[in-house]
């Protein structure tokens, strides 16, 4: 049986929730535990799959195609374990199990209630989630204090009591915030967030406190007097410069250590070399380049944290600091490519409806007759293909049937029946729900010899992750392949997962999503490839 660390977070969202829970399971890793990730989202929706980009920040896919919170994405890139359907569960899957259960009879005609039904069910989720894992790290979403977050806080409080004190630990993030017209700092936030918490019946055995400047040890001493929490565990975690640090901040301050002390778990110390070397790697880089990311989500962020933080791990890879600069589509479509001209490589990432379809199109273009190094993900294909039809098919039509479903040349149409991976087929046409009907999760892909996939990878075959429902229409393989289009990658089935161009050094567009399987120690051979190429041209145009 798992022990579990739940990790809370009051006084305001954005602390940094995940990568704090992440760099604590690095650690407990490098300590020799087998450890689990977990994150319980409090809205409504059955899972982040239908949430715009722009309010919740990208979609994180696991490799058995659920549909979860970005956070799964730090767990994956700093913990080596793989995050899956039980490691992600919203309030809304959560009552969608009691009301399915009550519909049922399963509760006998009792009253159903939040507590005990809505809590019990989250208390087995988790359990069920934790299972086969040494600890278990379960981080709650939102902040200390919100309504939805009651239900959640209730279960994680039932569970201190219910396992025995030793199997559960909780860890609260807060923020010790510094204000400039005093030059103080002030703890104030983080009493009240830790007294909220006790009110419902938590004790934090641990406090991580962001703050701009490290705390100065009168405040330690003041929040751990008013928090009921001993002094070595209040943490102090100032804005680090990179979160690949945050692992090794953590573990200087011993958090680690409070926890398996909490736990009575006796195990080695950490080795954390791994992450020294990431940054050391990070530190040394012997050249630079500018990538464009050519988006209609570049405003937000975390829309592409994954692909970000990807080309980031190849810029390690491959001692290479790696400049993104994000542009929208629509920029291009009204203003042209000129902004290109300075970029070194283009990548275009996917995203759904046709807002930018043509700035992405134009890009393509521009990269491909200029010869400049392209990667296109998952929409980056589906727009290389278009834009290859319309300029060198004479299909000046050419189009995916999401953007226009009246195109007379559907490149890029709706699979309307669907093996799934179990064998079972699905089918689903313009009309069927939005969630959950997508192509998802892992599948694999068979790679031509004599490609430049093939040089890539290094291998006939890989498993990459895919979250999108149009697909290359097979109809017009043989016309494009004449022109000089290469198809390098299909699935089992014979569905196209890869194509790149005869006369371009790195040209390279896929279906799936190879961002979410990179990692800062692993790094990934797409993108590490992509950054060489990158790398090659500015040389090869400054000489
Ligand atoms: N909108 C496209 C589709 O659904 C591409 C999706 C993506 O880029 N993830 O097929």
């Amino acid at each position: 049986m798992s022990h579990y660390i739940f990790v809370t977070g009051g006084v305001v969202s954005a602390l940094g929730k995940g990568v704090t829970s992440a760099s604590l399971g690095a650690i407990l890793e490098a300590r020799g535990l087998k450890v689990g990730m977990m994150k319980l989202d409090p809205y409504l929706n059955i899972d982040p799959g239908t949430m715009s980009p722009y309010q919740h920040g990208e979609v994180f896919v696991t490799e058995d195609g659920t549909e979860t919170d970005l956070d799964l994405g730090h767990y994956e890139r700093f913990v080596n374990t793989t995050t899956g359907k039980n490691s992600n569960f919203t309030a809304g899957k959560i009552y969608e199990n009691v009301i399915a259960k009550e519909r049922k009879g399963d509760y006998l005609g009792g009253t159903v209630q939040v507590i005990p039904h809505v809590t019990d069910e989250i208390k087995k989720n988790i359990t069920i989630g934790a299972d086969g894992f040494d600890v278990t790290i379960i981080e709650v979403g939102g902040t200390v204090g919100d309504i939805e977050s009651l239900p959640f806080l209730e279960a994680i409080r039932q569970m201190g009591i219910e396992e025995n004190g030793f199997k559960v630990a909780y860890v609260h993030l807060t923020l010790v915030p510094y204000i400039k017209t005093s030059s103080e700092i002030k703890t104030k936030p983080t009493q009240h967030s830790v007294k909220e918490l006790r009110s419902i019946g938590i004790q934090p055995d641990a406090l991580v406190c962001r703050s701009e400047k490290p705390l100065p040890e009168e405040q330690r001493k003041k929040i751990a007097l008013f928090t009921n929490v001993k002094e070595e565990a209040v943490i102090s975690a100032q804005d680090a410069n990179d979160v690949y640090e945050i692992p090794l901040i953590l573990r200087d301050q011993g958090l680690d250590e409070i926890i398996v002390k909490k736990l009575q778990l006796n195990v080695k110390k950490p080795d954390l070399t791994d992450w020294e070397n990431v940054l050391l790697a990070k530190n040394n880089s012997k050249s630079i380049v500018k990538i464009a990311m050519v988006g209609k989500y570049v405003d937000f962020r975390d829309s592409y944290i994954s692909l970000s933080e990807a080309l980031r791990h190849a810029g390690f890879k491959t001692q290479t600091k790696i400049q993104i600069e994000y542009v929208e589509s629509e920029e291009i479509q009204k203003h042209g490519t000129n902004v290109l001209k300075e970029m070194n490589a283009i990548l275009i990432p996917g995203g759904f409806g046709d807002r930018g379809i043509e700035g992405m199109v134009d890009s393509i273009q521009f990269a491909r007759e200029n010869k400049i190094p392209f990667l296109g993900i998952c929409l980056g294909l589906q727009a290389a293909v278009i834009e290859f039809s319309r300029n060198n098919l004479n299909l000046l039509d050419a189009n995916s049937t999401e953007f226009n479903p009246d195109t007379s040349a559907p490149v890029i149409a709706l699979i309307k029946e669907w093996m799934n991976k179990d064998g079972s087929l699905e089918s689903r046409d313009e009309d069927s729900d939005l969630g959950g009907s997508m192509r998802l999760g892992a599948q694999e892909c068979m790679i031509t010899n004599k490609t430049l996939a093939r040089r890539v990878y290094q291998k006939s075959s890989v498993f990459e992750r895919h979250r999108h429902r149009y697909e290359f229409n097979i109809n017009f393989k043989e016309d494009l392949e004449q022109q000089g289009l290469i198809f390098s990658g299909h699935s089992k089935d014979g569905l196209v997962e890869i194509i790149e161009l005869a006369d371009h050094p790195w040209f390279f567009a896929c279906q799936f999503h190879p961002e979410f399987t990179s990692s800062p120690r692993k790094g990934h051979p797409l993108f590490e490839s992509f950054i060489q190429a990158s790398v090659e041209y500015r040389r090869t145009k400054k000489e």
